[in-house]
């Protein structure tokens, strides 16, 4: 048995102005053959797949593709497109006789004159490995699913929680799927378009009630089910401006088209029906800091539309600058994305007194600038192991940093982007982000996994952004029409598209 497994990720706002570029890829660190089997080991999806394999009775020689990851960011460049699509190519082609394919992916991932980047690597990898082989992929439920991805891949299978704390074992699931499809299993998708974009705040799979934890109940359920592979609720990254947007349901089973239809249309029908309670209740920017500043105990406020983990910039100073009008008796933290103003700490050295600029230089379409001294408290590394909200043992490192104080208020600034809601890149900094007065979290839902048993209160600010939990507000050119909540739509009945690669592996 000959297995092959890689990984692209990244997840595409095409609202920020800064493109994803290759250099963004090789920062984060690519990983080529043998090396993505070593360092992936326990590490995300793949290190949960590896984990599977290892329990198999049967020894299965493993071959490494590629990993190529690069954080969320701004729309791919053509040529970075054209590259990742090459490295992926060209390591399969170069493989021996391939018995399946298992890709770590995230979905989401957009490109200049390319909107659906992993539908065109699981197309290209098909056509390369030939009908016979399987080939499954894991996603993340933020994932835009298009019937190019659905037709190429013998299965997806999507991640059941939000905050993503089961990448780990999405990966394993992944395995397990591809080990039932070798073992003979006929895997039959059905396929179904929602036409509506939810926004991430209120879809805390980990909640004690709402839509999101019934879905993901429903989602483990169905999966326990024999006939069964895979169930996943997609629900998108809402900010991209690009045709095919929408949310989607999968249900794959083995050679059963009608449960797949039924389970598919029952999923998209419960989702629709629900997409109300997806409606954040936000609060501006003002009484969110006075509520703050009024609360004892540890307050968190999510600045999603700067969430990093949205893909967003990371230099949003709209929160900040309201945030220095108060004083802290603990401390405020704000994070930022700057790559300049780690330089300038750098060169000036620890103590040194600066008047910089602030904000709105990456994101210069809804970042606003501010001016103001500030004295260089701490030189460091953001260097930590990611485990949680999207990662099991990652690695990140987001380069030389600094801590810049501006009297209560510290602003922990970083060379790149990365998970700045971490509690990792606080303590990375010197600070212990559970004991502070205020906490800036650039993450629309993610962060909660890790302060909701800190925090005396947690709110999600209206702010200006790539990222904006209102995004229906915002002018998008190239979307589909109607989508909701843009458009209200009466009449969606889901009748769900079949998938079927059966013929292939008879
Ligand atoms: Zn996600």
């Amino acid at each position: 048995m000959h297995l092959a497994i890689g990984q692209i990720w990244q997840e595409t706002n095409t609202l920020n102005p800064v493109a994803t570029t290759r250099a963004d890829f090789e920062s984060m660190g690519v990983l080529r053959g043998a090396d993505v089997l070593r360092e992936m080991r326990g590490v995300n999806e793949l290190g949960g797949a590896l984990a599977e394999i290892e329990t198999w009775p049967n020894p299965v020689q493993l071959s490494g593709l590629v990993r190529l990851p690069a954080w969320p960011s701004g729309l791919i460049s053509r040529e970075t497109c054209d590259w990742i699509v090459g490295e992926v190519f060209t390591a399969v082609e170069r493989l021996d006789a391939v018995d399946g394919v298992l890709l770590a992916l995230h979905g989401a991932m957009a490109a200049d004159g390319c909107p659906d980047v992993e539908g065109a690597v699981l197309t290209g990898v098909r056509e390369r490995i030939g009908e016979g082989v399987p080939l499954v992929a894991s996603l993340d439920l933020h994932a835009l699913v298009t019937p190019a991805m659905v037709a190429a891949a013998d299965a997806l299978v999507l991640y059941h929680c939000a905050p993503h704390i089961d990448v780990f074992e999405t990966g394993g699931r992944a395995a397990r799927v591809l080990r039932r499809i070798l073992a003979g299993a006929q895997p039959v998708t059905a396929y179904q378009r929602v036409p509506c974009v939810l926004p991430p705040e209120n879809a805390d799979t980990q909640a004690e009630e709402g839509a999101s934890p019934g879905f993901k109940r429903s989602l483990i359920d169905l999966e326990t089910a024999p006939s069964i592979l895979s169930a996943g609720i997609a629900t998108v990254q809402p900010w991209m401006d690009i045709p095919d947007l929408g949310s989607a349901v999968i249900v794959v089973t083995d050679g059963d088209e009608a449960t797949a239809a039924d389970e598919c249309r029952r999923l998209a029908d419960s989702l629709w029906r629900q997409r109300e309670s997806y409606l954040p209740e936000l609060i501006d920017i003002e009484p969110a800091v006075r509520a703050a500043h009024q609360t004892p105990g540890l307050v968190v406020l999510s600045d999603a539309a700067d969430a990093t983990t949205s893909g967003a910039a990371g230099d949003s100073v709209w929160l900040l600058e309201e945030i220095l009008k108060y004083d802290w008796d603990r401390g405020a933290l704000v994070t930022l994305v700057a790559p300049e103003l780690v330089a300038a700490a750098q060169c000036g050295g620890c103590g040194a007194e600066m008047d910089v600029e602030l904000g709105g230089r990456r994101d210069n379409r809804f970042g606003k600038t501010i001016t103001g001294r500030v004295t260089v408290e701490r030189l460091f590394e953001s260097q930590f192991v990611l485990n949680g909200h999207i990662g099991k043992n990652m690695p990140i490192d987001m380069g030389g940093s600094a801590v810049l104080r501006m009297g209560t208020v510290a602003i922990v600034a970083t060379t790149l982007s990365g998970p700045h809601f971490a509690p990792e890149l606080f303590q990375a900094a010197g600070f212990d982000p559970f004991n502070a007065d205020l906490l800036v979290a650039k993450s629309p839902c993610g962060f909660r996994a890790v302060y909701q048993n800190h925090a005396a209160a947690m709110y999600s600010v209206r702010a200006p952004g790539c990222a904006p939990s209102d995004f229906w507000n915002y002018q998008f050119q190239q979307r589909p029409q109607p989508l909701w909540p843009w458009e209200s739509i009466d009449d969606f009945a889901p009748a769900p598209q079949l998938f079927s690669r059966a013929r292939h592996l008879s």
